[in-house]
């Protein structure tokens, strides 16, 4: 059973909110105001290495939570911040919450409240070790009420766009694992720097209300998330793969290792968003105004499924997807 099978068969219900469970965000009418609504936990072992940075992981944490909010369209407005935590390291905690709030001040998002609990002791090998780190956050942010977006509103013929570049955050731990090369020491700078310190898509995310018809943000995979648009907005889509935006040190990897960055790494953290081919004039003024470069790499087509096509139009393999936590 796949997460997303395991999250549809037991935690998935009818509800009579805008969105709930299968987007970005729940989204629930308050007045005027729709209120966005998400949750994301990053567990030791399994979203970061237990050596991580404390001052990145505290930026990681709530960015993986407002690129959420990004994609629904939603102001940040505050936050509620859960640990479980081995122990109580002093220094690890002020560099935590010093990576924690300077991206919470540079979004006005308030840390609202939370819970705090110690990780216990495990036995493992006939030794004791620390039950692993784990952070939470639930995010809360504001969009008008008819400016409301979600993943199902992508229509037949519109244009698809992906903001950045993808698949450098996939090559930071491919060069760690030594399967890529090359790279000079500027390069893997900066792709540590889009693994370890994503920046969430705000400002886009707000300037794309009532241009984006849909959008998701990139966390799992560019075709597995677009999956998710297509699935919900019953429709497919044609992708472009010379389109797809890739960095020069991802450029200059083998063709197989690109491509399983840029279509299938995860952690990313751009939007994927589709908008009429009437907006694109609209949709690049936005991207300006917020200081992303955004790229077309593909259209929405009526026909449901999704194909790749290299620069020849020949279609390439798509069987990669994005992560799955409980794939064989
Ligand atoms: P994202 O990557 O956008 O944070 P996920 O891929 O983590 O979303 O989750 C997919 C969808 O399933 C989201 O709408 C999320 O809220 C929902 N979801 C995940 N786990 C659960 C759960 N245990 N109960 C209910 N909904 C869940
Ligand atoms: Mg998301």
């Amino acid at each position: 059973m796949s997460e997303f099978e395991l999250i549809a068969r037991y935690f998935t219900r009818p509800t009579r909110e805008r969105a709930g469970v299968g987007d970005d965000c729940a989204l629930i009418d308050a007045g005027d105001v729709t209120l966005a609504i998400t949750t994301d936990m990053l567990l030791a072992g399994r979203h970061f290495f237990a050596d991580a940075d404390a001052e990145a992981l505290g930026h990681k944490a709530l960015a993986v939570n407002l690129s959420d909010l990004a994609a629904a369209g939603a102001a940040p407005r505050c936050f509620f911040l859960s640990l479980a935590l081995p122990r109580a390291d002093e220094a690890w905690l002020a560099a935590f919450a010093r990576g924690l709030f300077a991206l919470a001040d540079a979004h006005g998002c308030a840390l609202l409240g939370g819970d705090t609990t110690r990780a216990p002791q495990l036995r493992v090998d006939e030794r004791t070790v620390d039950g692993p780190l784990t952070i939470s956050i639930t995010a809360i942010g504001e969009v008008p009420r008819a400016a409301v977006r979600t993943r199902a509103g992508a229509r037949a013929g519109d244009d698809l766009w992906v903001s950045g570049s993808v698949g450098d955050a996939a090559l930071a731990l491919a060069h760690r694992c030594g399967e890529a090369t090359g790279l000079d020491a500027a390069e893997r700078a900066a792709c540590r720097m889009r693994l370890e310190r994503p920046a969430p898509r705000v400002e886009l995310g707000i300037r794309l209300r009532g241009l984006a018809t849909a959008a998701i943000d990139v966390s799992d995979g560019l075709l597995g998330d677009l999956d998710h648009i297509l699935e919900r907005s019953r429709v497919g889509a044609r992708v472009r793969w010379p389109r797809v935006p890739r960095s020069d040190a991802l450029r200059r990897q083998p063709e197989a290792l690109q491509r399983r960055c840029a279509l299938a790494g995860g952690d990313d953290y751009e939007l994927l968003f589709t908008a009429p081919a009437s907006a694109r004039v609209e949709v690049l003024a936005a991207a300006a105004e917020a200081g992303v470069e955004v790229s077309r790499i593909g259209t929405v087509t009526a026909d449901a499924g999704l194909e790749v096509l290299d620069a020849d139009g020949a279609l390439l393999d798509t069987t990669y997807r994005g992560y799955d936590h409980f794939a064989p």
